[in-house]
């Protein structure tokens, strides 16, 4: 992180402003915003139409002589935006001495703190920093954030503080308090939003006063499917799930990435396999999940990809709803889904696949248990989970029960992950490009015509005669 984010509660203190011109206008505003009371120290520059406005209706005070160390006795923070270079390093040196927080504009490195762009809706402040490094992408985002906010928003955050006494009073306990502002901003929120302010406090005193607010919470279980890695695949009922819980169970394939997407005060905990880890067996998991639902709360079981494929959510659920305990299931992006779109390999396509199975290459000893005269038929996608390992073998069978050595293959490694790799080849040369590549995992194996249709980028980087483009 390239700073600590925090508020300045600026008003009624006092703000240094050294410098009268634009700039200096630009801050003042700024500050002014904020209720600092402002000193103006111009420091010889002509005065701004706006600086001098604010100095005739006493909103600033003007001092007609240089910054002193005395000056930052009482200052929360001081503004250097005078244009003169020497006017501002000699302020910016007695300010360092007197240890006054520094903003020095258009100066970097004399920057105690730096000014985002700002999102301003009442007492909803949004501010967007690149650490200086883009203040123009800075804005960018600043109007993207805008233009999705809803005008009335902070009007939405003054009705929720004057209810906050009241709820604080009626329900005790911290959850509680969570669960009832989660669902005054899934219900009464829209009617604040569409300016029907009455009716929205009549529907929150209802919810108040309502049995679920005063009831023990329950707790259940959401099982979240976190799609193949890439956060922008969550879907947005996970990413609810995820803000809402209050303990998080994920398994280790479960990236940085994702998981700061989780609510910061959930308890989170590492249940997966990792290499050379230890990791919890599924009836641990199981116990922990009913243990924590039994005690209220709102238990995430976080999973790659989708949780009903591959993942144990079946055994998870049934495990649950035999106790009692209620389960929903968020359904996640699943990584062969994933894998064909970054590579572009259509998992059907008309001419060249009219089925896709999914398929494990996990088994103990021997081969896995499918029906391999059937996947070996043309005209489908194999889309196999786990089967970085077996894929000599996969491919084996496929050949002794018809699948031509020729049929295209592919690895889609890391899918969605900034490293990810693709790699294309042949069925009987799958295992060597795994070798060769060392891939790693996860990964999952394509096999079928369709993988000729990846995309061309993709193709390039393979040797040549690894696949042939025309059937
Ligand atoms: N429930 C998951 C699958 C879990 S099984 C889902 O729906 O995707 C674990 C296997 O999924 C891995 O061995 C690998 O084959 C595959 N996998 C998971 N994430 C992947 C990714 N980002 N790229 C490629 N394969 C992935």
């Amino acid at each position: 992180m390239e700073g600590l984010p925090g508020l300045w509660r600026a008003r009624g203190r006092d703000a240094l402003l050294i410098g009268g011109g634009e700039t200096a206008a630009r801050k003042l505003r700024f500050l002014l915003r904020a209720g600092a009371r402002v000193r103006v120290f111009p420091t010889g520059e002509a005065l701004h139409d706006e600086v001098s406005a604010a100095i005739d209706t006493g909103a600033a005070v003007r001092v007609d002589r240089p910054v002193c160390a005395a000056d930052g006795a009482e200052a929360l923070l001081a503004i250097v935006a005078v244009e003169d270079e020497i006017a501002a390093r000699a302020a910016i040196a007695v300010l360092k001495a007197a240890r006054v927080p520094v903003n020095a504009v258009d100066r970097p490195e004399a920057c105690d703190f730096l000014f985002p762009a700002v999102v301003d809706r009442g007492p909803v402040v949004i501010g967007i920093s690149t650490g200086g490094a883009a203040p123009v992408l800075a804005r960018r985002v600043r109007a993207a954030v805008e233009s999705v906010l809803p005008a009335r928003l902070g009007r939405l955050a003054e009705v929720a503080a004057g209810l906050r006494g009241a709820v604080k009073a009626m329900i005790p306990d911290d959850p509680g308090c969570r669960r009832f502002w989660e669902a005054f901003f899934d219900g009464p929120a829209a009617d604040v939003l569409a300016g029907e302010e009455g009716r929205a406090r009549e529907a929150a005193l209802k919810l108040l006063n309502g049995p679920a607010a005063q009831a023990p919470a329950h707790g259940r279980v959401v099982i979240v499917g976190a799609g193949p890695g890439d956060p922008d695949l969550l879907t947005l009922k996970a990413l609810q799930a995820m803000q809402r819980a209050d303990v998080v169970l994920h398994d280790s394939l479960i990236g940085p990435q994702i998981l700061d997407y989780v609510r910061r005060d959930a308890e989170r905990i590492a249940v997966g396999k990792r290499k050379g880890a230890h990791s919890l067996t599924q009836d641990t998991i199981n116990a922990l999940m009913a243990r924590h639902a039994a005690a209220g709360r709102v238990v995430v079981r976080l999973k790659g990809g989708d949780p009903f494929v591959f993942g144990r959510g079946g055994e998870e659920k049934a495990f649950l709803e035999a106790r009692g305990v209620p389960v929903e299931i968020v359904p996640g992006v699943t990584a062969a889904v994933g894998a064909g779109a970054v590579a572009g390999i259509p998992l059907t396509h008309r001419e060249d696949a009219q089925s896709v199975t999914f398929a494990t290459g996990w088994f103990k000893g021997g081969a896995p248990d499918l029906d391999w005269s059937a996947l070996a038929r043309p005209g489908q996608t194999l889309a196999v989970y786990m089967g970085v390992g077996t894929a000599g073998v996969i491919a084996e069978r496929l050949i002794a029960h018809g699948a031509p050595a020729d049929r295209p293959a592919a690895v889609v490694e890391k899918a969605t992950l900034p490293d990810q790799r693709v790699l294309i080849g042949r069925l009987d040369g799958l295992a060597r490009l795994i070798a060769e590549r060392q891939v790693a995992g996860p990964a999952l194996l394509i096999v079928g015509d369709v993988v000729r249709r990846a995309d061309a980028a993709r193709l390039a980087e393979t040797a040549p005669q690894a696949v042939a483009r025309s059937a």
